[in-house]
């Protein structure tokens, strides 16, 4: 029997997808094979990897000037893959800090060039966004690095930040939860993890104008330049991961592509904040303008109940809602691939628990 499965990533696939994936596993499209087992050079393997480019550009309507890489090293690659392609050592880069994933990201910037904090929600306890009149920007940074959606607090910036120089963002639990403005963006990158496949996969979308700078040290698989002259295939491709994540994509386009998600992830993280809000049991601490729609982190009001929370919960059939190790207490990721009927689920629990708990 399947799960409601909540984690943060990886997470859990639409059905569809896996069923499509398990009746084409040992003979993909008549050729007696799996696509596992063809050469990513090979002409059907290339339709496939075109065609999946091509459904994430309509999606998202990424702009022809974009170039669309699928690269390996998850997200963490691209922390220092950005700073190495479009810094210079001696160049200055802003980043917003909003969490752990951005510590992250800017631990691994200040490896390559000269870091400016241009914000930090440290006051907050990360539970919002710093107002962008306050923030501290460089005048010629190389770009503005933030992170739309941090996975881990549940935070997400209700804007899109204007800044006079390239932004880039770290997409990586966000993307395809709603319709984007692409052409804002100077560089987005995501793990696929979360809302595009399997892991083994990351995302990057990428103004070619700033294809072309990178450094000599930069490594061949994550040149971005490189990597776009070759179709990402500089060397051999995650090809089963970016296979499924082309099931994907159609699949988001078959449920009415990014519009029907956003309708179904804002009444999906509605239900869920209103029956925590409402409870006078459940808390989750971050400022109501900055919640985010796919991961919603709350705490009970006696911890000592977690661990019962979570086994009676997991015998319900509501898995890994633990939250992350560094925070505790509980998280949901309710990313495109959950359900209306698994927040429904959850939601009708958590009243039960409260009742006989509260
Ligand atoms: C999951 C996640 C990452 C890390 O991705 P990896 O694929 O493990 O490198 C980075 N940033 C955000 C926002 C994430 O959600």
């Amino acid at each position: 029997m399947r799960v409601f499965n909540f984690a943060a990533g990886p997470a859990t696939l639409p059905l569809a997808v896996l069923e499509q994936v398990r009746e084409e596993l040992t003979d993909w499209r008549g050729s007696g094979m799996s696509v596992m087992e063809i050469s990513h050079r090979s002409k059907p393997f290339l339709a496939l990897a075109g065609e999946a480019e091509a459904d994430l550009r309509e999606l998202l309507g990424v702009p022809a000037q974009y170039k669309v890489l699928f690269l390996q090293g998850g997200a963490a690659g691209q922390f220092a893959a950005v700073p190495l392609n479009l810094a210079r050592a001696d160049s200055t880069v802003d980043y917003v800090n909003t969490g752990s994933w951005s510590k992250k990201a800017i631990g691994e910037a200040k490896h390559y060039c000269r870091v400016n904090l241009a914000a930090d929600a440290a006051a907050s306890n990360y539970t919002t966004v710093p107002p962008e009149s306050e923030w501290r920007l460089t005048a010629g940074a190389a770009y503005l690095h933030y992170t739309p959606n941090e996975t881990i607090g549940g935070v997400e910036f209700p804007f899109i930040p204007r800044v006079d120089v390239p932004l880039v963002a770290d997409m990586s639990s966000t993307i395809l939860s709603r319709p984007l403005d692409v052409s804002r963006f100077g560089l987005i990158y995501a793990g696929a993890q979360k809302n595009i496949g399997p892991a083994g996969l990351v995302v990057v979308i990428v103004r070619e104008e700033l294809i072309g700078r990178s450094r000599t040290e930069t490594p061949l698989v994550w040149n971005y330049a490189g990597m776009a002259a070759e179709g990402s295939m500089s060397n051999t491709p995650p090809t089963l991961a970016w296979y499924i994540a082309g099931l994907v994509f159609k699949w988001v386009k078959r449920e009415g592509g990014l519009a029907a998600m956003a309708e179904c992830n804002r009444a999906k993280s509605q239900l869920l904040y209103r029956t925590i809000d409402e409870s006078g049991f459940y808390r989750n601490p971050v400022d109501v303008a900055c919640r985010s729609w796919m991961n919603v982190p709350f705490v009970l009001a006696n911890p000592e109940l977690d661990k019962t929370f979570l086994s009676e919960a997991q015998a319900a059939g509501l898995t890994n809602l633990a939250g992350h190790r560094s925070v505790g207490g509980m998280r949901a990721s309710i990313y495109n691939a959950m359900p209306l009927e698994g927040v429904q689920a959850l939601v009708q629990f958590m009243r039960e628990f409260a009742r006989r708990h509260g």
